[in-house]
């Protein structure tokens, strides 16, 4: 180190220096006194670092405090922000999956701002059950015996096959031993639960005989699990759910469905292939189905379990149900989407829905709207026909006709990158040089927002 870096170290001012300023004083009251200390000691630490690094002095104590607020607006910005979600992926497990609806939203609110009926009986006057609050609402919507709502999906897998299976065995199909993503294995599930996997069949074809020759003194039941997010094709096989039910109740089985997705209604009218739903899943004989309240059913994070009332039973009496029990915000917000079902408003009300029902001339006249305000700034950007896809794992491979606007510019990496990093980040998809914007996963409080942050960001620079 030279002289003069000794010498401009030992110019740094002191924490208490910094203290005393007013604007120190300031930043206390806004950020408390520990972190404001602990913002004031970085940026003199970085002060020191850039000396050494060559820098020729010793920026002025404003400038040091400007720093420490800065450090305190990096540490304190949400990581867990809204994005506007331009790709046409309706269910975005990375960008948080379903929107909630208007009732879900207000419902989960009402919840959140104050006490409530939780577990209180309003009529006695003392202890109620949480229980009590999605269940009705789910046992009429799907004409099952009982239900019960856990954290999610993942959860209420585990907790099926722990209360009916633990340390016996459950067969599954080999063609079913899928991974979701995000670490939903069906073989770990499984083996957390202390049951033992029975594999029959081969990947592409399983037969009704691999089932039944696989029954045995040890039998705790047959899983099928949904494919969710990958498809099989060419020379297949699988039983159907009513087969595989007649298989394991002649057998004094009960057939365990992990459905998935938590479709309720058909996804065939809107232009998609045939999702399978819970309904169906009920009138085929499963005895418990084992399905998401944040995918295609369009509430809150969730598991849901609805079937036989003995069995629901035995499972909300295990052990682990306490662990991965629902709260007031998810049974809140659970019941204000069931609801939607109930009223036949579903499709109207809830966003997936929505979002899947929209009609391709309505997402082209948005599109051209939207396409020519970006021209009209002198943006290269035109619409063009494309895809969405439902995600969420539902429906692979099935695609939904859309129309884009599609944004050209040069660097169209860097523009991507651009958008992200707005105050209200942008995701869309690149395509041949462009960026792609579906208006399908707009929804309607992003639109202005969206322009707005588009019209910033792609105006060409003046030549
Ligand atoms: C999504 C999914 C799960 C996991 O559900 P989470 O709600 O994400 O926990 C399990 N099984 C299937 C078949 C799924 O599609």
């Amino acid at each position: 180190m030279t002289e003069t870096q000794q010498q401009l170290l030992r110019e740094i001012p002191s924490v208490d220096r910094l203290l005393r300023l007013p604007v120190t004083i300031d930043l206390m009251a806004v950020y408390g006194r520990s972190l404001a200390l602990e913002a004031l000691r970085a940026a003199l630490e970085q002060t020191r670092q850039a000396i050494q690094n060559g820098l020729a002095l010793v920026p002025a104590n404003a400038l040091l405090v400007q720093q420490a607020r800065e450090w305190l607006e990096d540490l304190l910005t949400p990581t867990l922000r809204p994005v506007i979600n331009g790709t046409g992926v309706v269910v975005h497990t990375n960008l948080g999956r379903a929107p909630l609806s208007a009732a879900a939203l207000q419902a989960m609110q009402t919840a959140a701002l104050g006490y409530s009926t939780l577990e209180y009986d309003l009529e006695a006057g003392e202890r109620g059950a949480r229980s009590v609050h999605a269940e009705a609402l789910l046992t009429r919507l799907l004409h099952s015996e009982a239900a019960t709502v856990v954290n999610n999906n993942a959860a209420a897998v585990l907790l099926m096959l722990s209360a009916l299976c633990q340390g016996r065995e459950v067969i599954i199909s080999r063609g079913q031993l899928v991974e979701i993503g995000g670490g939903f294995r069906v073989p770990d599930v499984m083996a957390q639960s202390g049951a033992k996997l029975v594999e029959v069949g081969t990947t592409n074809r399983t037969h009704l005989r691999d089932y039944e020759a696989a029954i045995n003194d040890k039998t705790a039941a047959i899983l099928v699990a949904h494919h969710s997010n990958f498809k099989i094709i060419g020379f297949t096989a699988e039983p159907e759910l009513g087969e595989l039910a007649e298989l394991a109740h002649a057998h004094g089985l009960p057939l365990l469905y992990d459905q998935g997705s938590g479709a309720l209604l058909d996804t065939a009218p809107y232009g998609l292939a045939h999702e399978p739903t819970v309904p169906e899943g009920l009138a085929a004989g499963c005895d418990v189905v084992a399905f998401s309240g944040d995918k295609l059913l369009g509430g809150p994070q969730a598991g849901i379990l609805c079937g036989r009332a003995d069995l629901i039973a035995r499972i909300k009496k295990h052990p682990l149900a306490r662990a991965v029990r629902a709260d007031k915000l998810c049974l809140s917000g659970l019941a204000a989407t069931l609801t939607y079902y109930l009223t036949d408003t579903a499709t109207t009300e809830i966003p997936v829905w929505r979002m899947l029902a929209r009609s391709l001339a309505d997402i082209g006249a948005t599109a051209d709207t939207w396409a020519a305000r970006l021209q009209e700034r002198g943006i290269t950007a035109q619409v063009i026909d494309g895809f969405s896809t439902v995600g969420g794992g539902s429906l692979p491979g099935t695609r939904l006709p859309t129309r884009l606007v599609a944004i050209a510019q040069d660097g169209v990496d860097d523009l991507a990158a651009r958008l992200r990093q707005q105050a209200r980040p942008v995701i869309g998809r690149i395509q041949d040089g462009r960026f792609l914007v579906d208006p399908r996963t707009i929804l309607p409080h992003q639109v202005e927002p969206l322009l707005q942050t588009l019209l910033r960001v792609c105006v060409p620079e003046p030549m």
